[in-house]
């Protein structure tokens, strides 16, 4: 198995090459150069199996020759044993034909766990044989830090350095970051916004200097391994439903669209997906595309789905290559008109190949309160704002009655408390082991809005784990 970049102008690449690297050469994102495929007799003989061991068969023919099969069947293992649940992505029937798929049940409370608890070790695995040393750093407005921070704590191979804006995430998502103790963990505050840290990484990234001496790496929702994690749990929840003898929908609080991209990258394998629904806050730039076929940017809003208040989701392009007949130049093309005028469209053709799997739906922040409350009184269940966004809609859906419809609920109302809360009266509980999260001391840096500020720090702190 390789990998070709949605520009094609990059060299192919291993899975390995992929993983480290993250963004090809081109400036494209990865994907596989062919999809793997599963019969029905195939996936038929998937039907019972525990989830690392589905995870592992799904996985293996993405891998190429770059891991063994018996070290990738450990580190997967050592992945989903993190997860505080025996069913890693437990299934809840919350209507008749109305499943909620909980994705939370990981060390961060998000469904970014399922993908990033797997980097973490096959980072450390890859670098490990090469006997090479990297230095992650990203910036998040939440979920990520926190999920990127987890996975890669304590690993001798690596150092993991996350920006976040100062005062601009959440209690539980700073305590998430800043109560970590681990010597290879560097938090820091900037006095800025998100887009700011953002920028101050990119320019990192840009610095090749700054970039060799350091050994910077990504672990960003672009890096194709992701992705490929996240496959897993649409081939579980089908299966359990009844695949591949009956079709299932799913519904998907969609940001950068790299969940839902999982589960197109679950279709294209051979898993029968009736529908996807992607859902959105206020910043609905998917909603109006499907609606309408162009891709318009807005200004990015504030919500209470945070973690969906994003205007270019970046592995949309992943899907527009698929839909350009793997075209690398159309991609370009629209990648550049989109980066000089925040627009591009697409013909009928291709808007109607979309529209036969994909439908968007928004929710305001007020209509997601009700939906919260609507299924806390109907079925005892509390729902973060992003999960309820999915459930709302997959519920409209399942009420036509065509085929089930599953939800994922990719974080636990905990950590969202302020807006269950308003919607149910009723204040979640975090779970055990983060029940003195409030307690633990925090460790952060305050740096300014400045590279070089940042670089210094970096410089200073990073090498002395080993
Ligand atoms: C990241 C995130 C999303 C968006 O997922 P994408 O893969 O970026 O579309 C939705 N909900 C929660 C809770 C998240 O953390």
């Amino acid at each position: 198995m390789h990998y070709v970049s949605t520009r094609g102008a990059a060299p192919r690449a291993s899975f390995d090459e992929v993983l480290l690297k993250g963004l090809a050469t081109d400036g494209g994102l990865f994907v596989p150069e062919t999809w793997p495929h599963f019969s029905e007799l195939e996936i038929r003989a998937l039907r019972g199996l525990d989830y690392p061991t589905l995870a592992c068969r799904v996985m293996t023919p993405f891998l190429g020759a770059t891991i063994s099969v018996s070290d990738f069947e450990k580190i997967v293992a050592a992945a989903y044993d993190t997860f505080d649940h025996p069913a890693v992505a437990p299934l809840v029937q919350l209507d008749a034909d109305l499943w909620l798929m909980e994705l939370f049940h990981g060390p961060t409370l998000a469904f970014k766990d399922v993908a990033l608890q797997l980097l973490g070790r096959l980072f450390e695995h890859v670098l490990d044989s090469r006997s090479a040393r990297v230095t992650i750093v990203g910036a998040t407005s939440g979920d990520t830090g926190s999920a990127a921070i987890e996975a890669c704590r304590d690993r001798v191979a690596m150092d993991i350095v996350i920006l976040h804006p100062q005062g601009r995430v959440s209690e539980v998502q700073r305590r998430q970051m800043t109560t970590v103790d681990s010597k290879n963990v560097h938090n820091v505050a900037i006095e800025g916004t998100f887009d700011d840290c953002q920028d101050l990484v990119k320019a990192m990234f840009n610095d090749q200097p700054f970039r060799d001496e350091l050994h910077l790496a990504a672990v960003n929702s672009i890096n194709w391994a992701r992705i490929m994690a996240q496959t897993v749990y649409y081939f579980h929840a089908a299966l359990a439903l009844g695949a591949p003898d009956r079709e299932v929908s799913f519904s998907v609080p969609t940001g950068n669209f790299g969940n839902v991209f999982a589960a197109y990258s679950a279709h294209k394998m051979g898993l029968p997906v009736a529908r996807l629904y992607v859902g959105s806050n206020r910043n609905d730039i998917l909603t109006r595309f499907l609606k309408s076929g162009e891709m318009v940017a807005a200004p990015v809003e504030p919500s209470l789905s945070p973690s969906m208040d994003i205007q270019i989701s970046s592995n949309f392009e992943r899907l527009l290559f698929e839909l350009h007949g793997r075209n690398g130049s159309a991609v370009l093309a629209d990648m550049s008109a989109f980066r000089d005028t925040g627009r591009y469209s697409v013909d009928t053709a291709l808007r109607t190949e979309v529209n036969s799997l994909f439908e968007g739906a928004k929710l305001d922040d007020a209509e997601t309160a009700t939906a919260i409350e609507h299924f806390y009184q109907s079925t005892g269940e509390l729902l973060d704002p992003h999960s309820a966004i999915g459930a709302w809609i997959a519920r409209g859906k399942s009420r036509e009655k065509v085929v089930p419809v599953v939800s994922l609920a990719t974080a636990h109302p905990a950590k969202f408390p302020q807006a269950v809360q308003q919607a149910t009266g009723i204040t979640p509980k975090l779970p055990k082991h983060l029940s003195d999260l409030y307690d633990r001391p925090e460790r952060c840096t305050v740096l300014p809005n400045d590279v070089s500020a940042v670089q210094n720090f970096i410089r200073d702190k990073v090498g002395l784990t080993s």
